[in-house]
């Protein structure tokens, strides 16, 4: 069932978007990696969970980490991030399926854009707060 993608994303684009974002294959059988493919070519997937045994955690792949995201009624966050792109595929897991989708800049290298511009409901607030932090972290370093 994995790799049933809807006729659009091809080997070649396939091929594009691993070269673009530098994503290294590390193995064939991983059930994530088309999903991140995916993903970032639609930009936001959902993967039921018919039984716990169908499709494995995200935890399993090698291209997945544990993360944190913005509390929605989630039991997990995982991230995969790139070599060549600043964002990251955030998958989202809840009880009865995993929410996928691409933030423009992942939290661990980019903190401040990522509250910007990929979690609106922290919002403009939240980022003048990080960056209040950031400029005070930064003038009790430089004393
Ligand atoms: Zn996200």
């Amino acid at each position: 069932m994995c790799c049933n993608f809807d006729g659009h994303l091809t080997k070649e684009k396939i091929d594009k978007i691993k070269r673009d974002y530098g994503i290294m294959t590390m193995d064939s059988s991983d059930y994530w990696e088309p999903m991140i493919y995916k993903t970032l070519h639609e930009k936001k997937v959902v993967v039921k969970k018919n039984s716990y045994d169908d499709v494995p955690s995200p935890g399993d792949s090698p291209l997945f980490k544990r993360s944190v995201g913005e509390l929605k009624g989630q039991i997990a966050d995982w991230r995969a991030t790139f070599t060549n792109d600043p964002g990251c595929v955030h998958a989202v897991e809840f009880k009865d399926r995993f929410e996928l989708h691409y933030d423009r800049f992942d939290p661990a290298k980019r903190p401040i854009q990522h509250l910007i511009f990929d979690s609106p409901a922290y919002g403009v607030l939240a980022a003048a707060g990080a960056i209040a932090t950031f400029a005070l972290i930064k003038t009790i370093f430089k004393k």
